[in-house]
């Protein structure tokens, strides 16, 4: 089969792996869909031994069928329709008997293989079922991106009484917008790229601030009435922005990071905001196994148009254009149909 490799910074390359066979508790997908994420653009730029390499299959987005089970296998079955729901665990401890894998106590594990490839290999409950009624290209948008923002929002307490500012507007930014649109909150979307924020405009943005035209923070006052937003959530990770979140903020508001920036360094002088404004800080990191039901009945119930997330789709052969276009970070996300 066909695996797309990054063998040094900002080099991709697809080469022949041989077909994974599912070993004990382990099942096999046909992928059809796969896409990259703002997560495999970090190694992409940086090359990190053990993410990245000759022999690594990178991606961890990816929908398709299962084509085969191993051992002790009950659900699911051959021919399913599944989304990959990308962090494992040990399997045993009390985090992942609590369908927690991002919280196993003995340290989170990278899913076997990367999902840029034909086949991928997983633990079976890292297959979530994907309903006929979603295509593979919202099954993908859904499988990370989605349930990132999905989580958030929940984090942050967002309702219809809620101004909420999005700062960054890549897809997970976008897919927050939407979603908390859809939860009848007051959107600000808050980004550099004058394309991003047009496309906050049609996932449903009240309105939108250019961070390199206006001043954000004085922005964010200006548009609620002087006191700041009740809640804001950072999906860049960059230090300006989420300093800006929590200057944004009204007091008592809550602020809500996801986005991560290996070089990001806030200035230890914002969390005087924190505790003057008696802020409440949070973290937020993908989404819970359990969540994947009820928010796939949220996206139906509200009709919501996942799909217009997407971007360009691209062979898997192509994969060298594609993740310079998503490096590029003008256009939605941006898939691969694999077959
Ligand atoms: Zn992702
Ligand atoms: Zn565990």
């Amino acid at each position: 089969m066909r695996g797309v490799i990054v063998p040094e910074a900002r080099r991709v390359a697809v080469r022949e792996f041989p077909d994974p066979e599912p070993g004990p508790g382990e099942v096999v997908v046909r992928v059809r869909m796969a896409a990259i994420c703002g997560s495999d653009l970090h190694w992409y730029r940086e090359f990190t031994p053990g993410r990245t390499g000759p022999d690594q299959i990178v991606g961890h987005e990816s929908v398709g069928e299962i084509a085969a089970v191993g051992p002790g296998v009950f659900l699911p079955r051959v021919g399913d329709r599944v989304a990959l729901y990308h962090i494992s665990g040990c399997g045993e401890c009390p985090a992942c008997r609590a369908r927690l894998p991002k919280e196993c106590w003995r340290g989170v594990e990278r899913i076997p293989q990367g999902a840029d490839a034909d086949y991928q290999r997983m633990k079976s409950w890292n297959a979530l079922p994907l309903p006929d009624a979603f295509s593979w290209e919202e099954g993908t948008v859904l499988a990370c991106n989605y349930g990132t923002g999905y989580a958030a929002l929940k984090r942050g307490g967002v309702s219809a009484r809620t101004t909420l500012a999005v700062f960054g507007l890549g897809p997970v930014g976008l897919c927050t917008v939407q979603a908390g649109s859809a939860l009848g909150a007051r959107v600000i979307a808050v980004d550099v790229v004058p394309e991003r924020l047009e496309l906050a405009q049609q996932m449903g943005a009240s309105e939108v601030v250019n961070g390199s035209e206006q001043d954000v923070v004085a922005t964010l006052r200006d548009l609620s009435g002087g006191r700041g937003v009740d809640a804001a959530i950072d999906t860049s990770g960059n230090a300006v922005a989420q300093t800006n979140a929590i200057d944004g903020a009204r007091p008592r508001g809550t602020v809500v990071f996801v986005g991560i920036q290996p070089e990001a360094t806030v200035e230890i002088k914002v969390f005087e905001q924190a505790v003057l404004k008696q802020l409440t800080l949070a973290g937020s990191w993908i989404y819970d196994i359990d969540e994947w039901p009820e928010m796939l009945a949220f996206v139906q119930q509200h009709r919501l148009p996942v799909r217009d997330i997407t971007g360009p789709t691209y062979a898997l052969d192509d994969a060298s254009e594609a993740f310079a276009v998503a490096d590029a970070g003008r256009s939605g996300k941006v898939l691969f149909a694999v077959s």
